[in-house]
């Protein structure tokens, strides 16, 4: 079988295609048949493509503009034999290397783990009965069925076809979905061309089919073509790009002023050397060289905190825009309600029905004013079309009722179940032969059988305009009462009921193809069933939540405006407020000027059809508004990409969703999107603080530096002792920032804007105060100990422990922008603990121990000394506290 594999199995008939491959195209393969080609062809994935070796990673880690400077600076001590600064300099770019390229690596690992927690299924025949499995587990010959949204799980001669189209655009780069059919083609007929086949990865657009897997993994199309799945650049968003720039600008800046402070000096008769090292420091103090790898280590952080709480996170640049979100769209079935469906009314015959019992058990009555009612005419057929026109399945697993498939489906099983109805009979008196399957467009689906009838359900007012007659209470035809059945409905929904819509026919002379056209007209009216669909009660508490912060929440549901909107006074969902809602008619009646209007004042959309929410998200676009849109189905996905946050449902969605979506939730909970939203302001949070925090210590050296050449002193602070500064600081301080838990009242704030430049002019005040501070304090205390008579490497020692003091007492200002560390609790971020303890360790080696002293020019101080250290950096502490209050109090 292994050289069959190579086939051209377009060239080849379907039926012989089964044959060769050792399956059956009717029953599949057997379990154990499977099991055996598993172990044999091994797993349906792509060997990932190796990325970037570890070495050239490594080494990319040099390829910075900062990291030239120093090593220009390294190369340039070092021929001026000064081989100590030289080779402090080598070393702490190597280490700066090594701390970059392994945080980098698990960043990376992190978030590509993350997509690939996102499996996907394939529902294929095994033994004769149709299953899902995962689509790892497809081997060849496996008889896999296909439907509209579905990704491609293998390469599969296809064996049936209905309207099937599929997007194969990865593949031969025709954006135009391609239509399929199962004949014999042309040996020689191009990949693009090959109607019969299903290529790996491409998306089924429309339609259904089948096919014989031919090939999985590696010997795939795609995977011949490309190993596709190549190491993307996944840590590049608006943000780092942002912050890439912003240290280019600050780079030529500093160059600017290192030009300017040297040229300043050599007109004063300093000499060369001395001005060339004091360019150094001001080069390698003034850039903010921890800054890249905080924000990748904050983003990544945030990607994994927004898993653990169910949104996983496909696309970066969605971690900084859902904290700007303002409106949230979403799905109501399923994601504001629980989707535990429980038909509780019937209407049938003109007659009003009560279903007792909760949940998916079959156990209840269905009673009629009180007194158990006979199950027959209107009432019977009613219930046996729910039965029969239906793609779900109830089981009894683990002492629990549990349904495969739509639970609005489930729940019409239980009904008939209730009713003493016999599905197995049922289902052998009256086999189906064709289905035209559920769509959100169409809002019905429909059934043929074996005896001919056909079964439609689905939106009222979809089946009642198809509707000529009804059955009556003893199974008679008789004349139509639109205007009861409408009564009921409305009653129902108005109760918040998702209502269902029953019909039949039994036209002459229809085989075994049933198409929209035969659903058209002459349908027989069987009756409604309402079924309730409790709202998440965690749903209720996150749409407050989105209000406190400043979000709208707005539904949008192919279901009735009547039950949407009762659901959503259920739910709260416009704080109590009237609640407006539009219909899908409605908003195709609205001109795309007045929609702006409109879709902000509005919260219920009704019936809208998947394409009208594309309509909705540009509309609320051009209101100015950061749109995060659920959706599930294929034609959600133009809308997902449109949106700025895209989110698909992890179990209910299909692929053709999540691939376009920029968010998957693995619960398809409501409260999900909120808690992310929550998330992705907190990584912005600490990613401020962390530039808040990084800013001050940079400009303070510059400033100190170029203070000390404009006043002709010696330097207070050596190259290598602001290296050292930097690089320890950034990595055991500035990085406890990214694990800064969120801030208790982040969601009684009102969305950032996205405009909102990264450094506004409250920060720039806070980074200016912070920044003379610094410079006052080590300028101030290297005089100061100086002129009490200590050495120079003294003076310098003192200079360099009151920036790393400054920085650490500054950092607890910094774990909020806001709150003072005492409200934050000393302890609730244990990460700080530990880097402030560890820093302070680092700092008394610096001083103390003799090599060290060598290596950074440092010397012993007394106890003195630090007293006068510890004073200058806790000014910074309160000067900071009492800006923080005094901020609060004119806010
Ligand atoms: P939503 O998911 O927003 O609640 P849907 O698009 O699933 O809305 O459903 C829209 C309407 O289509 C429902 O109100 C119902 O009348 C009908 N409908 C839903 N599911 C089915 C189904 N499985 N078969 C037939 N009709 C359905
Ligand atoms: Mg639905």
């Amino acid at each position: 079988m292994q050289t069959l594999l190579q086939k051209p199995w377009h060239h080849v008939p379907g039926e012989e295609a089964a044959t060769l491959l050792e399956s059956d195209a009717e029953l599949g393969l057997s379990q154990a048949e499977a099991s055996r080609r598993q172990e044999r062809f091994g797993p349906n994935s792509l060997t990932p493509k190796p990325g970037r070796g570890p070495l050239l990673r490594f080494l990319l880690q040099f390829h910075q503009p900062l990291i030239y400077i120093l090593l220009a600076s390294a190369a340039i001590t070092a021929a001026l034999q000064e081989w100590v600064d030289s080779s402090v300099i080598f070393g702490v770019v190597l280490v700066n290397a090594v701390v970059g390229f392994i945080q980098e690596s698990k960043a990376e690992n992190a978030i590509s783990a993350l997509t690939r927690i996102i499996s996907t299924n394939s529902m294929v025949w095994r033994d004769g009965r149709r299953l899902g499995i995962p689509s790892e587990q497809l081997v060849p010959g496996d008889m896999v069925l296909l439907a509209a949204g579905d990704k491609v799980p293998a390469d599969l001669r296809l064996l049936k076809t209905r309207e099937l189209t599929v997007d194969e655009s990865m593949l031969t780069g025709e954006s135009l979905p391609a239509t399929k059919h199962t004949d014999v083609l042309d040996l020689d007929t191009l990949l693009a061309d090959r109607a019969n086949m299903a290529y790996a990865g491409a998306l089924v657009t429309t339609g259904q089919g089948s096919g014989i897997v031919v090939a999985i993994g590696d010997a795939t199309e795609t995977g011949r073509i490309s190993r596709l799945i190549a190491a993307v650049d996944v840590l590049s968003t608006p943000l780092t790009r942002k912050i890439e720039r912003f240290s280019k600008i600050l780079l030529y800046a500093i160059l600017g002023l290192a030009a300017f402070t040297v040229a300043l000096g050599l007109a004063r008769g300093e000499t060369a050397f001395d001005m060339f090292m004091a360019a150094v420091a001001l080069a390698v103090g003034a850039i903010p060289e921890g800054l890249p790898a905080a924000v990748t280590v904050t983003l990544a952080i945030g990607v994994s905190r927004m898993a653990r709480r169910r949104a996983i996170i496909r696309k970066l640049p969605a971690v900084e825009t859902l904290g700007s979100t303002t409106v949230i769209c979403s799905d109501k079935t399923g994601t504001l309600t629980q989707n535990q469906m429980t038909v509780q009314r019937i209407f049938a015959g003109g007659e009003a029905f009560a279903v007792s019992g909760v949940g998916y058990a079959p156990h209840g009555e269905i009673t009629r004013d009180g007194t158990p009612a006979e199950i027959v005419g209107a009432l019977r057929e009613c219930l046996l079309a729910g039965l029969l026109c239906n793609d779900a399945s109830l089981e009894h697993k683990q002492g629990a009722w549990q349904v495969g498939g739509d639970p609005t489906e489930g729940a019409l099983i239980v009904a008939a179940l209730k009713a003493g109805l016999n599905a197995q009979e049922e289902h052998a008196r009256r086999m189906r032969r064709d289905a035209v399957p559920f769509e959100a467009r169409h809002q019905y689906m429909a059934t043929l059988h074996s005896d001919g009838t056909i079964y439609l359900k689905g939106a009222v007012e979809k089946v009642l305009e198809r509707c000529v007659a009804m059955l009556g209470p003893q199974g008679q035809i008789i004349p139509l009462d639109t205007g009861a059945i409408e009564l009921s409905a409305v009653g129902m929904a108005e109760q918040g009921l998702r209502v269902l819509a029953l019909a039949y026919k039994t036209p002459e002379g229809l085989q075994d193809m049933l198409g929209h056209e035969h659903l058209a007209e002459n349908m027989v009216f069987l009756g409604l069933q309402g079924m309730i669909d409790p709202p998440r009660p965690e749903a209720v508490s996150a749409i407050k939540a989105c209000h406190r912060a400043g979000i709208a929440v707005k539904m949008i549901t192919g279901d009735h405006a009547i039950t949407a909107s009762a659901i959503a006074h259920a739910i709260a969902l416009n704080d109590g407020r009237p609640i407006a809602v539009l219909s899908g008619r409605e908003l195709e009646n609205i001109g795309d000027a007045e929609l702006i209007r409109v879709a902000c004042d509005t919260q219920v959309f009704a019936r809208v059809e998947p394409e009208q929410k594309l309509r909705l998200v540009k509309a609320l676009q051009a209101g100015g508004q950061v749109v995060a849109m659920t959706g599930d189905g294929v034609n959600d996905a133009p809308a997902l990409k449109q949106a700025d946050i895209g989110v698909a449902m992890g179990i209910t969605g299909t692929e053709v969703a999540k691939e376009a979506a920029a968010m998957v939730l693995t619960d398809d909970n409501f409260a999900s999107i909120e808690a992310a939203v929550e998330e992705g302001r907190g990584v912005f949070d600490n990613l401020t603080k962390f530039i808040v925090w990084t800013l001050p210590t940079n400009f303070g050296e510059g400033l100190v530096i170029t203070a000390a050449i404009v006043l002709g002193t010696a330097l207070p602070i050596l190259p290598v002792q602001i290296l050292w500064i930097n690089m320890t600081t950034a990595v055991l301080l500035g990085l406890t920032l990214a694990f800064e838990p969120i801030e208790k009242g982040i969601m009684n704030r009102p969305p950032r804007p996205p405009s909102l430049p990264l450094l506004t002019p409250a920060i720039m005040w806070r980074i200016g105060i912070v920044s003379a501070l610094l410079l006052a304090g080590s300028f101030g205390l290297f005089m100061w100990e100086l002129k009490h008579g200590h050495s120079l490497a003294y003076a310098r020692t003192v200079a360099a422990n009151v920036f790393v003091f400054g920085e650490i007492f500054y950092l607890l200002n910094c774990r909020s922008m806001s709150e003072s560390i005492l409200t934050l609790g000393v302890f609730s971020n244990l990460w700080v603990v530990g880097g402030v303890s560890a820093m302070i360790a680092l700092q008394l080696l610096f001083t103390y121990l003799p090599a060290m002293n060598h290596w950074f020019g440092s010397a012993p101080i007394d106890g003195w000394a630090w007293g006068r250290i510890i004073a200058t950096s806790a000014m910074i502490y309160l000067t900071i506290g009492v800006e923080k209050r005094l901020r609060k109090a004119a806010i």
